[in-house]
């Protein structure tokens, strides 16, 4: 079976961030890992805008990391630096069964020489959940399977007790999604990354960042750093996920948050601007369930294919029928236009050749046993 190697590399602290070039100072106070091959590009896409708006580019996240990239690598780039500078050698986090940030996690942990533990909760089956399922074992991740968050959470604090006195240390604890505020800081540091390509000239000043909101720390994290970066740009956040996971208060919450422990860590931000975070929260794309495909979706991802990019239905399929939906209707008509792609590109393939799935936890197995939603079938 392939293995994910420990990356000496990784712990090399980056030589400079757009963070730390528009904070001076931030640098010592929030330790980060290179795990991201950064910055990623921005592509423009023409043919897919046709005349819906004045130009369509997008933000190629997808890439940001071998072997598994996408959204959540930026995260982790500051999550795992944390728990590195606090001599820490475990992490532990949640997700549902096929979740982009466990595997995210248990791979970059990986990478980064960290053990990881996965607590697991029930999803509705599709193809990838199977994959990512064998690659969060490729990644040695030690995974534990709940029926429901709650038992989840008891789950928690059985691990942490039961690690803590294996190793005489607790795992650092990392929230769903890696969206805690220093989760979120990376995002920050995504966008002031994205920033400095439109001062080099590489897009103009995008009037919209179409993205999908699942746990809000990329859309959090980039309207704080459109913002820092003094861009007037809008994130329109496509919710994905139930609406008692992604509302405005919790929003405001986590942005609350970020800035204080921006400020905290030396950042100078201008007090008031930061108040309203201009974030358009969109409602119209989510369907009846999280992880559960829509007609619209699965049609944005057929219609989004032939120009490279790849999609999916969970997340980026949503966003970008709502991208497709405004384009089409005319509402960007002469508006320069950005989609954030979240979603791992990488082929699994090769490395989850030689897994087998009657390796992992018994309950697991039922997603490889079980037939996938019914638009998930070719
Ligand atoms: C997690 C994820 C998102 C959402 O990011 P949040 O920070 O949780 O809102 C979007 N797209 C993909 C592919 C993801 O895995």
């Amino acid at each position: 079976m392939a293995k994910i190697d420990f990356e000496p590399d990784t712990l090399r602290p980056p030589a400079s961030r757009p963070l730390s070039r528009r904070f001076a100072g931030v640098k010592s106070a929030l330790p980060c890992l290179s795990l991201g091959n950064l910055p990623t590009p921005v592509h423009e896409y023409p043919a897919l805008a046709g005349s819906g708006c004045s130009a369509l580019f997008v933000k190629r996240d997808d890439l940001s990391a071998l072997p598994y990239g996408g959204n959540k690598v930026r995260k982790l780039e500051f999550l795992l630096g944390s728990a590195i500078a606090r001599e820490l050698k475990e992490v532990m986090t949640f997700g549902v069964a096929g979740s982009n940030h466990a595997l995210a996690t248990a791979v970059c942990a990986a990478r980064a020489g960290l053990r990881s533990i996965s607590l697991l909760t029930p999803q509705t089956n599709s193809r990838y959940v199977a994959k990512n399922l064998l690659m969060s074992r490729v990644a040695g991740a030690q995974l534990h399977y709940y029926k429901s968050q709650r038992e989840a959470d008891a789950g928690a604090r059985f691990q942490a007790l039961r690690h803590k006195r294996r190793y005489g240390k607790a795992p650092m604890i990392i929230p769903g999604g890696g969206s805690c505020a220093l989760g979120t800081i990376g995002f920050v540091n995504a966008a002031l990354e994205l920033a400095e390509q439109v001062d080099a000239g590489e897009l103009p000043e995008p009037d919209f960042v179409y993205v999908a909101l699942g746990t809000m720390g990329t859309v959090v994290g980039l309207q704080l750093g459109l913002r820092a970066a003094g861009l007037k740009t809008q994130v329109v956040a496509v919710r994905v996920v139930h609406e008692n996971i992604a509302n405005s208060e919790r929003l405001t919450q986590l942005a609350d948050n970020t800035i204080a422990l921006l400020r905290e860590s030396g950042a100078s931000l201008p007090q008031d601007s930061f108040e309203q975070l201009p974030i358009v929260l969109r409602h119209d794309c989510f369907g009846r369930k999280y992880a559960v495909f829509t007609d619209e979706g699965m049609a944005a991802i057929a219609r989004a294919a032939p120009h490279g990019l790849l999609l999916e239905g969970t997340y980026t399929g949503k966003a970008v029928a709502a991208l497709f939906k405004d384009l089409d209707s005319g509402a960007l008509r002469g508006k320069s236009v950005l989609f954030w792609h979240t979603y791992n590109s990488c082929d699994l393939t090769p490395w989850i050749a030689g897994a087998d799935y009657r390796e992992l936890p018994r309950p697991l197995r039922w997603y490889f046993e079980n037939p996938v939603q019914r638009r998930d079938r070719i």
